[in-house]
């Protein structure tokens, strides 16, 4: 008989779902046992629902599996790939039940009882449990452009504190769900808007990088974009110290870092990189960063920073997510 934990999964068709179906097949700690999606699909099989674009194959194993009701799911962990507004009253009422609730969705990230987490960065946060009124749990990742910004902007506290960051991105067009954006729209394009995007980065960043009850001090501007790229998502950042700081040193943070942690940075030095195309994998957990300037001010540096946005930015990192509070909990 299996020893991994049961797994249940809400939302399990769209990009993100069939993205956590993939990881969590030969995981060592946890399985899937249930799935979950629409009334639409509710009784069939997985395999007669799912429209299937995932790099492997879909396991069979996954694929004859019944498709339940949101709330008939009885594994103990829960990883929600739903709709921020379907999240918001299904994950409460099975948080309620007893289950630990892991979600993708953006409706509790910024709830000052829920922890909104990249586990190499603000495990810490873990302490805002003790906080939620439900039998159960409530835990969030970031949103799939934050967790390239929060995550590259984390080790580089140590160098000062910021006063202003002025960020770029460019997302992919998985990050939309599908079928998501019309190719009529997309293809040869850019679209320099994503809905509720900009506040989002802005507000989870300085949750992220701050105390667990207690934002970060610091400006975000965000101008986002939704660029005709499969998958991976690009930020640029400018980041303004309160005092002097230098690119080398920059450099030398994320060099270290990916030599003790590859599997959170990768550096790139090549004039040209990171890029999505070349440097994803597709279970790629990791915050590629490169293009490291000193700004035109002695207080400014810059840098590019990208990843897998079903991945670090979703899937991934609610399996590490589910880890981390593995580890808390015993
Ligand atoms: P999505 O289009 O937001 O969600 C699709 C899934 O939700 C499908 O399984 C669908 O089931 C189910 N669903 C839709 N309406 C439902 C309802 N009324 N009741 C029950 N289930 C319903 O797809 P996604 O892109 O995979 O995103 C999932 C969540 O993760 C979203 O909250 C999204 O914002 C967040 N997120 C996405 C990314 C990304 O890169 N895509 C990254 C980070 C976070 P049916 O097939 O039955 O319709």
């Amino acid at each position: 008989m299996s020893k991994r934990l049961p797994v249940a999964l809400l939302g399990a068709t769209g990009p993100v779902g069939q993205k956590v179906i993939t990881l969590l097949e030969h995981h060592p700690q946890f399985e899937l046992l249930e799935v979950a999606a629409s009334e639409g699909s509710v009784g069939h099989t997985y395999g007669e629902r799912v429209q299937w674009k995932n790099e492997i194959e879909l396991p069979a194993r996954v694929g004859a599996m019944k498709i339940k009701p949101l709330m008939d799911v009885q594994s103990h962990f829960i990883i929600s790939a739903l709709p921020a507004d379907i999240a918001q009253t299904v994950e409460p009422a099975l948080a309620e039940r007893g289950h630990v609730v892991c979600s993708n969705a953006s409706a509790y990230r910024m709830d000052p009882r829920v922890p909104l987490l990249i586990p190499e960065v603000n495990s810490s946060h873990l302490s805002l449990l003790s906080k939620q009124p439900w039998k159960g749990k409530i835990l969030t990742n970031p949103n799939c452009s934050t967790v390239f910004l929060a995550g590259a902007l984390a080790p580089l506290q140590a160098l000062g504190a910021f006063e202003h960051i002025s960020v770029v991105t460019l997302q992919a067009l998985s990050g939309a769900g599908y079928p998501g954006v019309p190719s009529f729209d997309l293809i040869g394009n850019i679209i320099p808007h994503i809905g509720g995007e900009e506040d989002k980065i802005k507000l989870e960043t300085k949750k992220i990088l701050g105390q667990a009850e207690t934002a970060a001090q610091f400006g975000v501007t965000v101008h986002v974009h939704r660029v005709p790229v499969t998958h991976g998502h690009t930020v640029a950042a400018h980041v303004q110290f309160k005092s002097p700081v230098n690119a080398d040193a920059v450099t030398q943070i994320f060099a270290k870092l990916a030599q003790e942690k590859p599997n959170y940075i990768k550096l790139h030095t090549a004039h040209d990189r990171p890029q999505p195309l070349r440097d994803l994998q597709p279970h790629d957990m990791r915050i590629h960063v490169g293009r490291i300037k000193q700004g035109d001010r002695p207080d400014t540096i810059g840098f590019i920073s990208m990843g897998h946005n079903l991945v670090r930015g979703a899937a991934g990192a609610a399996i590490a997510i589910l880890e981390e509070y593995g580890k808390y909990s015993q």
